[in-house]
């Protein structure tokens, strides 16, 4: 027999889970006593991962930008879009979140000892972001300031000379593939891991589950179209005076394989071609923007933890404040810069996003079921984001040229 996907046994394992469930649902506590452990596990593994490979993987990014003055303005440019339109995206997830409240059909009571203390403010939620004590932000894992010193010590790399920046590079490039492989052996005990998280759930709550993971899966679609229409089509008819239609069919046959992929960096060469052939896209500006933005640019991703972080927040009744917002908009599109372009990737970077905001990393198991349906979306936005980008630049970059020149003459 063909070996099974991980996704396909992933989502064995949550149906398997629901049927126990079920036939369990008149004793819970046998739920509780011998299969949540496993699943209590699970999450451990998970949250031992979170820090070093946030850590090492956002240093690579953030240093994989390269030297900011010989980038100059096409460099400044795509960053700027980048960020911009990933804080867009959680922002339209975030709106999904609250108008279809897929979550709000399931009620999970979080376990008091795990809710998160006192919600500080936003000042002091911003101050906190730079740690006095960076080592003390790694050892609490406090998320926001392990992404605020990778940037500082990532972009600082590209302001020094290369000989000098190369071996420290070159250790957290070695400690992030280790930690890929780290995720992927303990992602390889997922199945078990969302079997044993979702029968305790089951068993309290009966098929009620259902209906909030379609409602998930629909918001999660929904955005994506909606910040490919909007955000893409604006920006491509402003800046590129290009009509999105043109836009949409140049890009679809990248947008497809990354659909059926749910790897963005698996796509990239295609969508290089794409951006090149059929969007006239400039080689230099290709192949800058293009593999940087399969690297550290994930709308789609971004749009997807602004939902589930919603949909986990109602399902475990946790009313979030203005200042948890701002920090999961914060969180989403900074650590988006970290997320590989690989299938699963967004579901770990889901843990960090969530633990900025003390919301309970079970909540993950429910999204973790049907998380390749969602991958499939979110990856398709991420490649078609990345080459907007490109079209932007080289419309603007053309403009600037052909000005310049008419001012020479
Ligand atoms: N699969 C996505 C990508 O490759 C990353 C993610 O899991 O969100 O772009």
């Amino acid at each position: 027999m063909k070996k099974l996907q991980l996704t396909t046994k992933i989502f064995i394992g949550l149906i398997l889970g629901i049927i126990i469930g079920l036939l369990l649902q008149g004793n819970p506590q046998i739920a509780a006593t011998y299969i949540s452990p496993f699943g209590t596990l699970f999450l451990n593994m998970i949250k031992m991962i979170i820090v070093p490979l946030v850590f090492s993987s956002l240093i690579v990014g953030a240093a994989s930008v390269g030297d900011p003055k010989s980038l100059g303005r096409i460099g400044g440019k795509t960053i700027a879009y980048f960020l911009v339109t990933t804080a867009f995206a959680v922002v339209i997830g975030l709106i999904l979140g609250f108008v279809l409240q897929p979550g709000s059909g399931l009620s999970i009571p979080v376990d008091v000892s795990q809710e998160a203390a006192e919600v500080p403010s936003i000042v002091k939620t911003l101050l906190d972001i730079i740690p006095a004590n960076p080592l003390k932000g790694l050892v609490d894992g406090n998320i926001l300031q392990v992404i605020a010193f990778a940037l500082f010590l990532g972009v600082s790399c590209t302001l020094i000379p290369q000989e000098k920046s190369a071996p420290f590079i070159k250790f957290f490039d070695s400690l992030a593939e280790v930690m890929y492989k780290v995720t992927a052996i303990v992602m390889s005990f997922a199945p078990i891991g969302v079997f044993a998280l979702i029968v305790p759930v089951v068993s309290n709550h009966g098929l009620d589950v259902l209906k909030p993971l379609s409602i998930l899966i629909f918001a999660v679609y929904l955005g994506c179209i909606l910040h490919a229409l909007i955000t893409y089509s604006t920006a491509v008819k402003i800046f590129a005076n290009m009509s999105p239609m043109t836009f949409f069919k140049g890009i679809a046959p990248a947008a497809i394989t990354a659909f059926s992929t749910s790897s963005s960096s698996g796509t990239l060469p295609i969508t290089i071609s794409c951006s090149k052939e059929n969007l006239g896209v400039t080689d230099k500006i290709a192949s800058f923007v293009l593999p940087l933005g399969a690297t550290i640019n994930m709308d789609g991703t971004a749009l997807y933890q602004g939902v589930c972080a919603l949909f986990i927040a109602q399902v475990y009744g946790i009313e979030l404040t203005i200042a948890q917002i701002f920090i999961i908009i914060l969180t989403a599109t900074l650590g988006s810069i970290g997320t590989a372009g690989v299938p699963g990737a967004g579901l770990i970077m889901l843990t960090l996003v969530l633990q900025s905001v003390g919301l309970p990393l079970e909540g993950l198991v429910l999204v973790a079921g049907v998380d390749r349906i969602l991958d499939m979306a979110r990856t398709c936005v991420n490649v078609v984001g990345d080459a907007s980008c490109a079209v932007l630049v080289t419309a603007t970059e053309k403009e600037l040229v052909e000005e310049e020149a008419k001012s020479k003459n």
